[in-house]
């Protein structure tokens, strides 16, 4: 019962963080460019951009830094990455 429902839940967390990955990069907080370098460390407890959430200390996080004129870095957890990677393309 409780393995069903969690599993549930991810399935949930996953499908709400793709949407809200696709409205960022719609909307310019995440950014459309490819990365220009992209590097992981371990986490030191970054907030991560794609969901707002903290990167937890065990987690690496992938640190990236765009062709965007601000050059700003952006921080993912590892999972929020590939999301962004590839809801990009789908945006393009
Ligand atoms: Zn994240």
């Amino acid at each position: 019962m409780l393995a069903a429902s969690s599993t549930r839940e991810a399935t949930m967390d996953q499908e709400s963080l793709r949407l809200s990955i696709q409205r960022k990069i719609r909307d310019g907080r995440l950014p459309h460019h490819s990365i220009r370098r992209i590097w992981s460390s371990p986490s030191a407890g970054e907030t991560c951009d794609a969901c707002d959430a903290p990167v937890l200390l065990d987690q690496l996080v992938l640190v990236g830094i765009t062709l965007a004129p601000n050059k700003r870095a952006f921080q993912f957890h590892v999972r929020c990455f590939q999301i962004w990677e590839s809801e990009r393309h789908t945006a393009a």
